[in-house]
């Protein structure tokens, strides 16, 4: 079988979330992620057929061709950088905020102003890099790949740049947020030669979206 269109998901909250955006385009998945362990998974249309990815490998698949659209975090996309990548809607799905966290008491705004050198434990070095040189506050970063909510209990990191959305870990952990870096919802991503060759069938997926989420400009 051959398939003109291939959508990259994660499982998950973006699986979950992008459902009726999908059924607004008229697409639905013949199975879910969760149940059948399949990572290509077919739609009711024979033209368009999905495939699950861990949430960081989104845009390199779409960067790459392999899928001509994909759903990324805006978190993801600022890590992967956006090369090649257009960006046309955002779903406003999988909303969250990227901030900085500290153990209750620690005196986060005095450190910084007074130039203090801090270690910030995170998994989005990318992003903590440059909210802290544009802040001009000097940094040592620890690159970890999950639970930075332990770094700073168990004296691996001062602060850490985590996602948040109700506080409930943080709080669960004596940490407290002291800094918003961005506000961080999810993103349609296409393949900038794939938006080219078979405009035909994927801009009416782009508009069926953007009209889904109630966002008025048209698509390239
Ligand atoms: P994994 O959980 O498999 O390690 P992941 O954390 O990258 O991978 P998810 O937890 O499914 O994957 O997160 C996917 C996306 O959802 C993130 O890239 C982010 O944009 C968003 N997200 C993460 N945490 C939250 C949250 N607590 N609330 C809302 N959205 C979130
Ligand atoms: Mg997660």
């Amino acid at each position: 079988m051959s398939y003109t269109i291939t959508l990259a998901l994660s499982k998950g909250r973006i699986f979950e979330e992008t459902l009726p955006l999908l059924a607004a385009a008229g697409i639905v998945p013949n199975e879910s992620p969760d149940s059948s362990r399949k990572l290509i998974i077919g739609t009711n249309r024979p033209d368009v057929r999905l495939i699950i990815v861990r949430a960081t490998d989104v845009p390199t698949y779409v960067q790459h061709g392999a899928a001509d659209l994909g759903i990324a975090g805006k978190d993801v996309l600022i890590e992967h950088g956006g090369e090649g990548l257009y960006q046309p809607v955002d779903l406003h799905i999988a909303k969250c905020r990227m901030m900085v966290a500290v153990p209750v008491g620690f005196d986060y705004a005095g450190k910084v102003r007074r130039g203090a050198r801090l270690r910030v434990a995170t998994k989005y070095v990318q992003t903590a890099r440059l909210h802290f040189a544009a802040k001009g506050v000097h940094v040592d970063l620890i690159k970890l790949y999950g639970s930075m909510e332990l770094a700073p209990l168990v004296g691996l990191a001062d602060a850490i740049v985590d996602l948040v959305s109700t506080g409930g870990t943080l709080k669960a952990n004596n940490l407290e947020a002291v800094e918003t870096i961005q506000d961080i919802s999810s993103r349609l991503v296409v393949n900038q030669a794939a938006l080219k060759l078979k405009h035909a069938a994927i801009h009416p997926i782009i508009e069926a979206f953007r009209a889904a989420v109630g966002d008025g400009a048209p698509a390239a």
